[in-house]
């Protein structure tokens, strides 16, 4: 018997009412529509049940991977052989003494909706980021001037000893689109905190929906993605360089280098992960070649 069959007993034995897939199609879990399946996925609705599902998989040696929304992973086509946790049933979100509080599985969207109806102000550039907090954390996501490391106060998250730590923002390492997560991939995050100025709701609403507006004419948000494709360069904007080289709408397969924003590649349809790969490599060779220029992935790999 294989460590993932011993795995799925001792969790039913455990915790019977948690929900377990196996052989779940990750294409299902992921912006771009693409990747095989996962053998065990445990889609825990409480943090109590997720902590249960990650201590008893380390007790067997096995390292979860941590699934938020899936909008900045590529899964390879023939899937993951792991154990995937999927985070979005830990959503809650709480006022403690003028801070918000929320949990890892919460969209990005709720997050900042939450805010929005309490009046406090910070959040709206997060608005139409379609991952949860925990993967926002992860990446630092930001958008039109604002990121997380701006309005996070600390993070609480599972160590790999399966302790509860709890640290201030300053010693979680939040660079662009980098922490102290990306590094110990190994460590759920189940929870942050927020310091928020008190806000117009109205005009909170404003800027939100002004947000949305522009991300609506400039992304191609009509067809699946993982967002920006590339990290920023420094000094560059990898979509123009990418645009620079002539590389707009080119495509392998069924993924392309989007018409509209060259920084995305989308999913035309079809898509495997290959193809992506394949189209990545292509725009990084050309980039390098003709401007001298190194760019380096931002989405994330699972299962290559
Ligand atoms: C159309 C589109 C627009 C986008 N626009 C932006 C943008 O403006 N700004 C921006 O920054 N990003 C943007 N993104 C990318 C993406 O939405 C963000 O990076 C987001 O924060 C990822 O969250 P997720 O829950 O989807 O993470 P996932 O893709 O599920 O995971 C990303 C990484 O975080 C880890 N992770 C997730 N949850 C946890 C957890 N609880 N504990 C530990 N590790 C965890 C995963 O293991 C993985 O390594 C965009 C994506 C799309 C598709």
């Amino acid at each position: 018997m294989d460590q993932l069959t011993v795995l799925i007993q001792e969790l039913n034995r455990r915790i019977p009412q948690l929900e377990l897939r196996e052989q779940e199609p990750m294409a299902a879990h992921t912006t771009f529509r693409i990747g095989g399946p996962a053998r065990l996925m445990a889609l825990p609705r409480s943090r109590k049940e997720a902590m249960a599902a990650v201590r008893a998989a380390r007790e067997l040696d096995i390292t979860p991977f941590f699934l938020g929304n899936g909008s900045d992973l590529l899964v390879s086509d023939k899937g993951y052989g792991g154990f995937v946790l999927k985070t979005t049933g830990l959503d809650d979100v709480r006022e403690v003494c003028h801070r918000l509080r929320a949990e890892s599985g919460i969209p990005l969207a709720r997050l900042a909706m939450a805010a929005w109806g309490r009046g406090l102000t910070g959040l709206e550039f997060a608005h139409g980021i379609p991952g949860t907090l925990g993967g926002g954390v992860t990446m630092n996501a930001g958008a039109y001037g604002g990121e997380l490391v701006q309005v996070l106060t600390s993070v609480t998250f599972l160590n790999e000893a399966g302790e509860v730590v709890t640290l201030p923002v300053e010693e979680c390492a939040l660079t662009y689109r980098h922490s102290l997560f990306t590094d110990h991939p190994e460590y759920l995050i189940l929870e942050a905190e927020f310091e928020l100025a008190q806000g117009v709701p109205s005009i909170i609403k404003i800027k939100m929906d002004e947000l949305a507006q522009k991300r609506r004419s400039k992304q191609p948000l009509e067809l699946p993605s993982a967002g920006s494709t590339f990290k920023r360069p420094e000094g560059y904007f990898a979509a123009a360089l990418i645009e620079e080289c002539g590389l707009k709408g080119v495509g392998v397969g069924g993924a392309q280098v989007s018409e509209k924003h060259a920084g995305f590649v989308v999913n035309r349809g079809g898509a495997t992960a290959d193809d992506v790969r394949r189209l990545m490599e292509l725009v990084q060779s050309t980039v390098l070649r003709e401007t001298g220029v190194a760019l380096e992935p931002e989405v994330k790999f699972l299962g290559f």
